[in-house]
């Protein structure tokens, strides 16, 4: 089926680069990370993504090179980043910030493990409960920044078997 070898394409495109991703939170290892891949929270949709539970204030780190697409600013995301990959194919998407680094603009390059934001609340994520929303979106050269196929990222950063 088209579906199948899409969706099958759209994994295996994003384990290529999992190798050159960081966890993107810092001090957080892969031990700590919980797969909350449709696990609704305060989002209550299929969840296609990942929580990182971490207190405010925490650095968030680029995941890998790339370079900043777009800042965007929603009701249920809050303060966001959206960060392309340098071959352009996948779309990393950081949520419920609480801020950005100091100058970070739209265009600008950022290296794997540089400090981008810091862990919030913001947006509908619940106060008590400070995490790093965290998407991988496989896409293309050339496509919006909020286009994409979500990819889980949990199998990604602790290399077991991605849920289906
Ligand atoms: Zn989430």
């Amino acid at each position: 089926m088209l579906f199948a070898a899409m969706a099958f394409a759209a994994t295996s495109a994003a384990a290529l680069q999992s190798e050159a991703m960081l966890i993107p939170v810092d001090g957080i290892t892969a031990a700590d990370l919980v797969d909350s891949w449709d696990k609704s929270r305060a989002e209550g949709r299929l969840h296609r993504a990942i929580d990182i539970q971490a207190p405010i204030g925490t650095p968030v780190l680029a995941a890998m090179d790339g370079r900043i697409e777009k800042l965007f600013a929603s009701k249920r995301g809050g303060l966001t980043i959206y960060q392309r990959s340098e071959d352009g194919r996948l779309m990393l998407y950081y949520a419920h910030l609480q801020g950005y680094r100091r100058g970070l603009a739209e265009g600008a390059v950022v290296e794997r493990g540089q400090v981008i934001a810091t862990v919030g609340a913001s947006g509908n994520a619940d106060p008590a409960f400070p995490h790093l929303h965290f998407q991988i979106l496989e896409t293309a050269p050339g496509r919006r920044w909020d286009e994409g196929v979500p990819v889980n990222p949990y199998p990604l950063f602790t290399g077991r078997r991605a849920r289906r």
